[in-house]
């Protein structure tokens, strides 16, 4: 199983609600969720992004729409 720093872990984000990933690398991304709740919180929110822009796959939200959501969380992980 992968470990992820908050950074690494947001740059996994869209391929993890995209189910993308392979097994070591998800799991590694559930283990900091459940252990990071400023990471489980930025994936909330990310989710609700995602839906409020009516069902897309998190890799085709715009770059503005990804940088903002990135920015966002690097300010709750300085
Ligand atoms: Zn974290």
């Amino acid at each position: 199983m992968k470990r992820f720093t908050c950074d690494e872990l947001a740059e996994q984000l869209t391929a993890y609600l995209d189910d993308a990933l392979d097994q070591p690398t998800r799991a590694g991304v559930r283990a900091h969720l459940s252990g990071c709740e400023g990471c489980a919180r930025f994936l909330d929110q990310f989710r609700a992004t995602v839906r409020a822009l009516g069902d897309q796959p998190p890799e085709k939200l715009s770059a503005p729409v990804r940088d903002r959501l990135m920015s966002a969380f690097r300010e709750r992980h300085p």
